[in-house]
């Protein structure tokens, strides 16, 4: 079994074998640039080692021969007293990962070695010593788990002695010093002395990178992150170079375009005489990797060189760490480079424009979660807004408003019109009202999953959650942060994408995509890179995708945005609304009736306002399907809420008035409650309980169609009956619906289609028979997935999906994303069955999840012929069926 693959063995392509870093050293050496040579340990290896809890057979012999080609090649061998070969030992996995071991540098290094090193280095001692403490302060920390700020304390000791503040200001002696102080740390945390013997240094270090696959915080990243527990990580084993040689010497970061924005240009930061990670630990400021061309001419030419090359190969943005010793530069790593939203969009337009990927590839490299980020409003940061904490961008967007630290609070603040923050350090189902009136909500604890995270999600909501910079102290109404209190009633802004938050109101500005979606940005005429980025490839999902995308609209206002947006067609009109407001006085008549005239009558007055409502729908959507649920919500909830109307009463009669009426109601309410309304008399049943209800609605549809059509214009009403779980239901309904559809439409030339939402479980499983009577199917998956799971999306989400989330159970909420195998096997098998009964049937979904990146492929997959979403996920649903077919 081959368990070690030298650098030029290997390839870009067996990141599953070699890890991401390690394909990637193997790809760049192969290419001809300078990487310092190494070998990789296989992720094989790594899967063998945590199943057995031994290395393999044959792997040390494996090691020992690749490190004895690597000490003929370099000339030295590892440790030796008098020239050392000094490697560093690498983690890196198929993903990167935070929580795996990080590099050890330096290993080889003993009290010894430290002395040839100095002299290898021309006698300089200062490097020598700075090079061993290292290696005892990462093998410490990282292998044996010493903890870190021992160290670290430790070297401020010694500036601190020195009277610096600078690393550069210690000597070799104070170094010297430094390498015992450290020793005594380790030998008191470990028990033992640090080791001397440099294979067992190396041994040691690779081990515990095996281990720290199935470290805690690695665990729980892959499980959040959905990444396979079984992959393991590979090991890189590569000779040192060294940027802490002196002026001459130093280490770098590169991006072959601005990650941030996409633009072309030199992107990176430079720290001379420096190793390793002090360029991101911001030990002493870094110069602007430009400037490197001052420094060091040639070596900066041959980055530029270096950076086109890759970016060639790669044929995309990728980021590269790189030192320099004495003047000769080294590649140490690189990958294609984590960007921003807008960033993604506008290289995928440019490398286009290069010649270098095709319009497909551009698709494919852009997803709609970064396009739905971009529609979101922005802060303006100019200089005088710098952030004073950074969480996790939970749920994006961009919320400035007072801050408040309890629910009631927030309730309070919000109904005399302020904007609020709710402050927490971490929420629960009790702060839920809190969540609803706030504009955003702010944690100092816990992740993307979260109580608050998940919740507002839900919400759509914006959320910075596990600022943990943060210290909230809610009894005392005040947090304080960055050495400054925040009281109730202060302004914080908080932008739910980066995890930012800020002091005072940081201004908001719209997006520009969104006004390009509006058509207030012409893409020909704008010089906006991202405007036209995303035109050209929206343009092309559009020529690809064979999913059409409607959108969920119950108004003429909304209807006419999603067109604007791209939308095909309305995928469910909710008809409830038009019950509410002034007209909730004529649904009490209609419930209290006692008589057919009586209630006649209150439909009969409901009737004209309906078919105001679609006619407007109708005109918006010209030429368009607008699928018309019929009433779904019980009809209680259009009563006042049981506690009111009995305070009423109990008053009214009080002071001697006439409460017979309120009485009425009153036993009405009673009568109507239902213990669990979500199962209760609603949807199909209420069509069929309440005579004439539902014949009201479809005449009303039916006249609308009728008139738009008699005006010039055309309607194509679909109407559909909610919740049908057998098809007597539907059956029923439909010869009525079908009766007062001839009366109506007569000559007109309307077609109405009658059809049905598949929402219950057993309408799925007898979707054969339900397409009988079915002119088209529309997977209602949100009541899908709660009777599917049998839970109430209300009372669930706050009160369990975190552990749920955590635990694994799921990899993200089945409300967000669908739950392909459980509730996504419902459609299948309704969408296969129904077309079997019934050629053509046309099929569509029109939950939530018809705006969700994942969900919208498999519903690609399943076959439907449209999704509906809300207006704004629109342009979501149109790039993701896109790329589903690519
Ligand atoms: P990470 O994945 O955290 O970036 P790396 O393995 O890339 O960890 O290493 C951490 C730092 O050490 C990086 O700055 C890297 O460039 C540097 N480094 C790693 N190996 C060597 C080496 N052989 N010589 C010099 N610097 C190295
Ligand atoms: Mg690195
Ligand atoms: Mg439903």
């Amino acid at each position: 079994h081959k368990y070690v693959y030298d650098f030029a063995e290997g390839n870009k392509d067996l990141k599953d074998l070699l890890g991401g870093k390690g394909a990637n050293l193997a790809e760049m050496t192969n290419l001809g640039l300078p990487v310092p040579p190494g070998f990789t340990i296989t992720t094989e290896a790594c899967k063998a080692y945590l199943a057995t809890g031994r290395e393999p057979d044959g792997l040390a012999a494996q090691i020992e021969a690749h490190l004895e080609s690597l000490e003929r090649e370099m000339g030295r061998k590892l440790g030796d007293p008098q020239d050392p070969l000094l490697v560093s030992v690498r983690s890196g996995a198929k993903f990167s990962m935070p929580g795996m071991m990080e590099t050890v540098l330096n290993v080889g290094l003993n009290d010894r070695s430290v002395v040839g090193l100095s002299a290898q280095a021309g006698g300089n001692d200062r490097f020598a010593w700075d090079s061993y403490r290292r290696l005892i302060q990462m093998f410490g920390k990282t292998v044996c788990e010493v903890p870190g700020e021992e160290f670290e304390h430790a070297l401020d000791d010694a500036k601190r002695a020195k009277g610096t503040q600078n690393d550069l200001d210690l000597d070799a002696d104070d170094l010297r010093g430094l390498v015992d102080a450290y020793k005594k740390i380790f030998a008191k945390h470990t028990g033992r002395e640090f080791p001397q013997e440099p294979r067992e240094q190396l041994d040691l270090a690779i081990r515990a990178v095996f281990e720290s696959w199935n470290a805690e915080r690695a665990v729980v990243y892959r499980r959040q992150e959905r990444i396979p527990a079984d992959l393991g990580t590979a090991v890189n084993v590569v000779a040192m170079v060294f940027g802490n040689l002196g002026a001459d010497s130093g280490t770098g970061v590169a991006f072959t375009r601005d990650p941030g924005s996409g633009a072309q240009g030199i992107y990176g930061d430079y720290l001379a005489n420096a190793q390793g990670e002090d360029v991101v630990a911001g030990i002493r400021n870094t110069v602007p990797l430009q400037e490197l061309e001052q420094i060091d001419k040639k070596s900066y030419d041959e980055l530029l060189d270096y950076m086109a090359r890759l970016e060639e190969h790669y044929k995309d943005l990728c980021d590269i760490e790189f030192t320099i010793e004495r003047g000769k530069l080294w590649m140490l790593q690189t990958r294609v480079g984590k960007r921003t939203a807008a960033a993604a969009f506008v290289i995928a337009g440019q490398l286009v424009d290069e010649g270098l990927i095709d319009l497909d590839e551009a698709l494919h490299r852009v997803n709609g979660a970064q396009l739905a980020q971009l529609m979101f409003p922005r802060f303006q940061l100019d200089h005088e807004f710098q952030p004073v904490a950074k969480g996790i961008g939970a749920s994006p967007g961009a919320a400035s408003g007072k801050v408040v630290f309890t629910s009631a609070r927030a309730v309070e603040l919000a109904a005399e019109g302020e904007s609020v923050i709710l402050v927490r350090r971490e929420t629960n189902p009790d702060d839920l009202n809190g969540m609803i009136a706030a504009k955003g909500i702010l944690t100092s604890r816990g992740g993307k999953t979260s109580h608050a995270a998940v919740v507002a999600r839900g919400m759509g909501k914006t959320c910075v959650s596990g600022a943990d910079e943060l210290d909230v102290n809610v009894p005392a109404k005040k947090f304080t942060v960055a050495g400054q209190t925040v009281n109730e009633g202060d302004v914080v802004s908080i932008d739910g994408t980066t995890g930012k938050v800020y002091l005072g109101e940081v201004p908001v500005m719209p997006s520009e995509v969104v006004q390009y979606f509006e058509g207030e940005l012409d893409p020909e005429q704008s010089d906006d890179a991202l405007v036209k980025a995303v035109h050209r490839i929206m343009t092309h999902a559009d020529e690809k995708r064979r999913l059409r995308v409607r959108t969920n609209a119950d108004t003429g206002a909304d209807a006419a945005r999603a067109r604007r947006f791209g939308a095909e067609g309305i995928g469910l009109c909710r008809t409830e609304h038009m019950f509410l407001g002034d007209r909730r006085e004529l649904v009490e008549r209609l419930i209290l009736a006692s008589t057919d005239e009586e209630r006649e009558k209150a439909l009969a007055a409901l009737l004209p306002l309906q078919r105001e409502d679609f006619i407007e729908i109708f005109r918006e959507m010209d030429g368009l399907p607008v699928t018309v649920r019929l009433i779904d919500p019980p009809l209680h909830e259009f009563l006042p809420p049981l506690e009111q109307l009995a305070v009423n009463v109990a008053v009214a009669q009080e002071r001697g008035e006439d409460v017979a009426k309120e009485e009425a109601l009153l036993a009405a309410v009673r009568r109507m409650h239902e213990e669990n309304p979500m199962l209760g008399l609603r949807g199909v049943r209420l069509g069929l309980v309440i005579p004439g209800l539902f014949a009201m609605q479809v005449r009303a549809i039916a006249e609308a169609a009728v008139e738009v059509t008699r005006s010039g214009g055309s309607a194509c009403p679909e109407i559909m009956v909610p919740l049908v779980g057998a098809v007597q239901e539907l059956e029923t309904v439909r010869a009525e619906a079908e009766k007062i559809i001839a009366e109506v439409v007569g000559d007109s030339g309307v077609e109405v289609l009658i059809g049905t939402m598949i929402e219950v479980p057993r309408a799925a499983l007898t979707a054969g028979q339900i397409a009988e009577a079915a002119q088209f199917f529309s997977f209602g998956t949100n009541d899908l997935t709660q009777m599917g799971w049998g839970f109430s999306r209300d009372d669930v989400e706050g009160a369990f999906f975190w552990r749920y989330l955590e635990l694994g159970i799921f990899g993200i909420s089945p409300f967000e994303s669908i739950d392909r195998e459980g509730v996504g096997r419902l459609v299948r098998i309704a969408a296969e069955e129904g077309r079997a009964a019934r050629p053509g049937l046309k099929l569509g979904v029109c939950g939530e999840h018809g705006g969700d990146p994942d969900s919208v492929h498999f519903f690609h997959e399943v076959g439907l012929d449209y999704v509906s979403c809300s207006p704004f996920r629109v342009p979501v649903a149109r790039l993701e069926a896109g790329r589903a077919v690519i």
